[in-house]
């Protein structure tokens, strides 16, 4: 991982907005725009989408960008690809390190095959990305392999992933620089099941910057 900070100062955002722990957020961001998700208690999974605004249907590819960069993680420096081979944004700061984006989002039916029937009723981030994406004329067939921001899942020895407690502090935070005008959408993830978000969900931060002119 590559830790950085950045010199953004709060007080000059053009957008700061609080997002209520388990609930869908999404917006426009600019080419050139700065993104900073911010982990404002600790410990919260951030599930995060991008589309082209031009053309939605590019969008964000997982395989895509960890096959350009050679690493399982998002960190400083990744370029996050869309399914169309493009550069749509980059990380330009992460002060916590490690970002996911390997083990998808929570679903319902997930929830229901790991922890029982009994968690079907459950708040998920794929019903979070519905939400966020119908903004959007768009439907749950456009949720595709996301990005976990602050969520730790290492590669155990035999191939496994494995969810487990969070290292993201309190006021962590990553900043992501807009290389075409794209569509965020974001499920502050509702999880309790297991440890993504230390059991506990957890509201987060958003901020936007117009870029340097
Ligand atoms: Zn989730």
């Amino acid at each position: 991982m590559t830790l950085s900070t950045s010199t953004l100062d709060p007080a000059k955002a053009v957008y700061d907005q609080s997002v209520p722990a388990r609930a869908p957020w999404s917006h426009l961001i600019k080419k050139g725009q700065i993104l900073r998700i911010v982990d404002a208690k600790g410990q919260q999974a951030v599930d995060t989408l991008f589309y082209s605004a031009e053309k939605p249907e590019e969008r964000y590819s997982a395989q895509d960008t960890l096959a350009e960069q050679g690493s399982a993680y998002v960190t400083t420096g990744t370029r996050l690809i869309s399914n169309a081979g493009n550069l749509m944004a980059t990380v330009i700061a992460d002060t916590s390190g490690d970002h996911d984006t390997s083990a998808g989002a929570c679903s319902c039916e997930a929830n229901t095959v790991r922890f029982g029937h009994q968690t079907k009723y459950m708040h998920a981030c794929r019903e979070n990305f519905v939400v966020a994406l119908a903004g959007h004329a768009m439907s749950k067939r456009d949720i595709v392999s996301n990005i976990n921001f602050f969520m730790n899942v290492p590669v155990l020895p035999n191939g496994e992933l494995a969810i487990v407690d969070g290292m993201s502090k309190l006021g962590d935070y990553v900043e992501i620089r807009a290389e075409m005008d794209v569509i965020c959408a974001i499920s502050n993830c509702p999880q309790v099941n297991n440890p993504c978000n230390g059991f506990n969900p957890t509201p987060i931060q958003i901020l936007i910057w117009d870029g340097p002119a």
